[in-house]
């Protein structure tokens, strides 16, 4: 790249070096030549005068005029173009000058100019002729270099002077470009912010920075990725594990009180408690197969029903009504409060998610205990609440009651019909609802679970 720089400052330089010149002498030449051609006219006019007015006398004594005759070539042409006085040439030798341009435009127009060129073109002759009185005509000439001479007799300062202004552009471009390229060279791109650059490579080092931002985030999402799915990964792992589990037990059971029916050794009047033990175990696998279900469904996000206005409020008193008889069961007074409140969701696990807060605060409450769900508008937003004051969470587990299968007394959620997976759904139906949950709970006091809607 230094190299290319290098190269194009010098050329330039050259280029603008050779142009200037070029410019200067087209510009000054034409100029000079047209002084030199009004001063052509003016003297000749004088000549003129002077003639008419003191005769050929007076170009004998044209020493008087010695800065016109020093330098040009007087002539006076008589009306039969014998040249009867001429300031540089014996007149004897001089052929008739009535075919000359000059002389002939002079005669029909009173006044000429004409131009002719020497051989070799190193110069130029210019004539101007003016006729007087008495039809004779004075005529001045001068002699001009030419351009191409002008540039061939001062191509030798020229050329020296070439050599200097390459030598300079040379040390100048060499300089330049090693200014130019060497902060490139040492940008650092990795902490592109850092560099002390001039202003033009502003733009390049910001460009960089934002493509090392760019190619950051990128790594970062493909990390998040990558950590999202091992994570995921390891849950499918840990869920089939559970599974496998959950199902094993009450098939277990199943199988081995079946096993003691058909060995025949329960006694007949114990078969009904047997069968009522083979019956809840089933029960409790249906209802174990039907949370996955559930939270499969969820977790593909297979539920293809349309989101619908729906009444929290209605919900919560249709959800309550149902379990009126697992409540009263044990004496827990349900009390329900707020207004109509509408929002837009899937019927199905909207009242999954209500049933199963409603469930646990049965479950997992002290027999006369109390539960209030309240339904309202806060902050512009749906809301609804269920508060219970049983047993309560320790904030240890508060944060894992979410995950699939935890249960904080495993023992005693089983005893209640718990398959760990109630509020695992009910996480889930509130983020497809783009809702968010919020658990408060205290041991022995109670809990209170808020779901907001957007
Ligand atoms: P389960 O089917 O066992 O009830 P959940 O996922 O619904 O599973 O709840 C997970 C665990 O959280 C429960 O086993 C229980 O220990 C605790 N839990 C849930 N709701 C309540 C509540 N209202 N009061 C006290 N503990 C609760």
């Amino acid at each position: 790249m230094k190299d290319k720089i290098f190269r194009g400052i010098f050329y330039v330089a050259i280029i603008v070096w050779v142009s200037s010149l070029l410019l200067i002498l087209g510009v000054m030449y034409p100029s000079y030549t047209s002084q030199l051609e009004k001063d052509l006219k003016t003297e000749v006019e004088i000549l003129g005068s002077g003639i008419e007015f003191a005769g050929l006398e007076y170009l004998n004594k044209i020493e008087l005029n010695r800065s016109i005759a020093d330098t040009k070539r007087i002539t006076l042409v008589n009306s039969e173009g014998i040249v009867i006085f001429d300031s540089k040439y014996d007149i004897e030798k001089l052929d008739n000058h009535s075919q000359r341009e000059e002389i002939k435009e002079a005669r029909e127009d009173g006044f000429a100019m004409d131009v002719r060129y020497s051989d070799t073109m190193s110069k130029k002759n210019i004539y101007v002729a003016k006729k007087l009185e008495d039809n004779s005509i004075i005529r001045i000439g001068s002699t001009q270099i030419t351009i191409l001479a002008l540039v061939l007799s001062t191509i030798q300062p020229i050329l020296f002077i070439l050599v200097v202004a390459m030598v300079l552009s040379l040390i100048l471009a060499n300089r330049i470009s090693v200014h130019i390229v060497k902060p490139i060279n040492e940008i650092d791109v990795e902490h592109p912010s850092l560099n002390n650059v001039y202003g033009e490579l502003r733009p390049l080092v910001n460009k960089i920075s934002d493509k090392n931002q760019e190619k950051q985030a990128k790594i970062d999402e493909l990390e998040v990725n990558v950590v999202e799915k091992t994570k995921e990964s390891e849950y499918r792992k840990e869920f089939t594990a559970n599974v496998s589990h959950e199902l094993k037990t009450p098939l277990t059971s199943i199988s081995g009180f079946a096993e003691i029916i058909k060995n025949g050794i329960v006694k007949e009047e114990d078969i009904p408690r047997f069968a009522g033990k083979i019956y809840d175990e089933a029960q409790r696998l249906i209802t174990l197969v039907g949370d996955i279900i559930k939270l499969s469904q969820l977790d593909e996000n297979a539920v293809l029903a349309k989101k619908e206005k729906i009444d929290l409020y209605n919900t919560c008193e249709n959800i309550i009504d149902h379990l009126r008889d697992s409540s009263e069961k044990r004496n827990i007074d349900f009390t329900l409060d707020g207004e109509p409140t509408e929002i837009m969701a899937v019927e199905p696990i909207l009242e999954e998610i209500i049933y199963n807060l409603c469930d646990n605060s049965i479950k997992y409450n002290v027999d006369g205990g109390k539960v209030y769900v309240k339904v309202g508008t806060d902050d512009g937003r749906a809301f609804i609440s269920v508060r219970d004051t049983g047993i309560g969470i320790d904030t240890e587990d508060l944060e894992r009651v979410c995950e699939r299968f935890y249960r904080v007394n495993k023992s005693h959620s089983k005893e209640v019909g718990g398959t760990g997976l109630g509020l695992s759904i009910v996480k889930h139906g509130v983020a497809y609802h783009n809702a968010t949950i919020a658990i408060e709970s205290e041991v022995d006091v109670g809990t209170n679970i808020i779901i907001k809607f957007n």
